[in-house]
């Protein structure tokens, strides 16, 4: 047994770093727990009923957009819908809400990739965010496949691939651990080839090279699973302050206790009490 170790503060998205299996810290404050370490022991949360914005730091009832206080949700560019859906992008109207937070974020390259947590699905993500962004959704398998300039044209290219697969996980199945194996090069190609007439149009619109085939290798990602739950359950801190069970597994950004699942970036800003 490791020695018990009590933490407390804010939490923010766990770090992950990809690895056989991927390694997982939790963080609260500037407190850090290795949860790899903690694997088949007992580890308790207990909400303390304080959340702070992530952004600016003052507290607030209640959390918006994952971790924000509502002043912040109504006022940056990250919280507002066009992150969600990069094809509603509104910075050429001149109606961004933070232009040079958009001109840093936003008009950087952007991949689109096919991954898979529970089955096929098309994402896109900065250039910057991988593999990060494939370990947050639980991912078993990713590919990046093309790379635009923008995220808005991401957000094009995205919006035709959901002529042909979705763009959500289905999470309880991604903690189940039920993903089938896919062959995401032979899944590329053929949506390539159904959707050239789609991608045609976008590059006349955005230039011929503003679409480009990337020639990346498959990804693979193991986590740190003792046993997937085979039945989904989970907990809320709004709905009961302490979460507390055996730590069976972390994937994605969830801890999987034999008491219940907790997704922990849901949670962000919440200030928590940690035994572990
Ligand atoms: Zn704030």
């Amino acid at each position: 047994m490791t020695e018990t170790t009590t933490l407390q503060g804010c939490l923010t998205k766990m770090a992950v770093e990809p690895g056989s299996p991927a390694r997982y810290t939790l963080r609260a404050g500037e407190a850090r727990l290795d949860l790899n370490a903690r694997l088949g022991q007992s580890l308790r949360l207990t909400w303390t009923g304080a959340i702070a914005c992530t952004h600016c730091g003052r507290a607030t009832r209640k959390s918006f957009g994952q971790g924000h206080c509502y002043p912040c949700f109504k006022t940056l560019a990250q919280c507002d819908t066009c992150i969600m859906k990069p094809e509603l992008c509104h910075f050429f109207q001149g109606t961004c809400r933070e232009p040079d937070w958009g001109e840093r974020h936003c008009f950087q390259p952007h991949v689109v990739y096919l991954a898979n947590a529970s089955g096929l699905k098309v994402g896109i993500t900065r250039a910057t965010q991988v593999p990060t962004r494939w370990l947050d959704q639980g991912a078993v398998q990713a590919l990046p496949i093309l790379e635009v300039d923008s995220r808005q044209q991401s957000g094009f290219v995205e919006v035709l691939f959901k002529e042909q697969v979705s763009d959500r996980t289905n999470w309880r199945a991604m903690l189940k651990g039920e993903a089938e194996a896919l062959d995401l090069a032979a899944e590329r190609d053929r949506l390539l080839d159904a959707l050239a007439g789609g991608l045609a149009n976008l590059r006349e619109r955005f230039g011929d090279d503003a679409i480009r085939l990337l020639d990346a290798p498959p990804r693979a990602f193991e986590y740190p699973v003792l046993e997937h739950p085979r039945k989904v359950v989970s907990h809320n801190f709004d709905k009961s302050p302490e979460v507390a069970g055996t730590l069976l597994g972390i994937k994605g950004q969830y801890l999987i206790l034999d008491s219940g699942v907790i997704n922990l970036r849901k949670f962000t800003g919440y200030e928590v009490a940690v035994e572990a």
